[in-house]
């Protein structure tokens, strides 16, 4: 059963192709901006125009037509609701052109379940850890629970935040990453985490006065010690309280090898299990939201809808 999967919630528009829990395609196109930040209407622009050509070449890797494919899956929120738009009213078109269902994810149980099917992972605790998004989850009661997250800004934002005050193009995680091997002095910045809540605003303001001051690889390497080992430290205890035996860490910033370094020491230590996942699927893209709408094929129907606020733990899981 051939799946085509539409992400769209922030920078990057991603169509992935399933055939049950095989990938058979997975392309995308992030948008860039010339400076600043993602400004919002840009974003949709690029994903409207975008959609043809990385719909084409999804077909094309996955060597199916549209015809083929028997159920379209929209990624609907959390995210930005123009960028959103342009991923549900593509999917809805296509949907109605080619009469085939539509089904509506939830774009964090997307990063979930790629997780789940790369690692082979059945009941891990998920660190989901994006631009937008940072949270401590584990599945319980028919529901991904979110058992801590950030109070403020999402990790990833973090990181292209303080990247901008360095002069790092969007998206800054992997420069603060290269930088941060030059790192000699740890400075020591607010460490903020309350139960298995974390924040990160005192951070941003704590870098902002110390730019022109500290070296950019000291100040790159500190904020990489100091903000994952808050997220390992809150990853841990979860695991502790809730007594799982494995860890995810999954979205945009699992790309980071010193967060997997850390969640794999962590998990060593404590006897559980960790599997970094594969780069290619750690930041948004099509194929988990492909793979997501496999799984709640026979949830029922759902309105189709962008769904900004859309949060993890409304989501009612059957198919588990
Ligand atoms: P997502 O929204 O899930 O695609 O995640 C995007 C976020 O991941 C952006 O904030 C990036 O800066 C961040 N990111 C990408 N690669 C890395 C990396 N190697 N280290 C840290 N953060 C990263
Ligand atoms: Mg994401």
């Amino acid at each position: 059963m051939y799946i085509l999967g539409i992400e769209s919630t922030a920078h990057t528009f991603g169509v992935g192709i399933t055939d049950g829990n095989r990938i058979l395609s997975n392309e995308r196109d992030t948008f860039m901006p010339k400076k600043g930040g993602i400004v919002p209407r840009e974003a949709a622009k690029h994903h409207y125009r975008k959609a043809p050509e990385i719909i084409k070449s999804a077909l094309e890797s996955a060597g199916i037509s549209l015809q083929q494919v028997d159920m379209f899956a929209v990624s609907q929120g959390p995210g930005i609701l123009s960028c959103l738009k342009a991923g549900v009213s593509v999917g809805v078109f296509l949907s109605r052109k080619y009469k085939k269902p539509i089904i509506g994810v939830n774009h964090c149980i997307g990063h979930i379940e790629i997780g789940r099917l790369m690692t082979g992972f059945n009941d891990p605790v998920i660190l989901y850890v994006s631009g937008g998004n940072t949270q401590i989850i584990t599945y319980l009661n028919k529901r991904y629970a979110v058992f801590g997250e950030t109070q403020d800004i999402g990790v990833g934002n973090l990181l292209d935040r303080v990247g901008r005050m360095l002069g790092i193009p969007f998206p800054a995680g992997p420069e603060i990453e290269r930088l941060s091997n030059g790192g000699r002095e740890y400075i020591r910045f607010p460490y903020t985490i309350k139960g298995m809540d974390v924040s990160f605003s005192g951070i941003e303001t704590y870098v902002k006065n110390i730019i022109g001051i500290k070296r950019r690889e000291d100040v790159c390497f500190s904020l990489q010690e100091t903000v994952f080992s808050m997220l390992i430290e809150a990853s841990e205890r979860a695991m502790a309280y809730c007594g799982k035996t494995s860890l995810i860490i999954t979205g945009g910033v699992a790309a980071n090898s010193r967060l997997n370094e850390m969640g794999k020491r962590m998990c060593a230590q404590r006897g559980a299990e960790f599997r970094a996942l594969d780069k290619e699927y750690t930041g948004d893209n099509g194929a988990m939201i492909a793979y997501t709408g496999y799984l709640m094929m026979n949830e029922g129907k759902t309105e189709i809808r962008p769904r900004p606020r859309f949060r993890t733990d409304v989501v009612e899981i059957n198919y588990r």
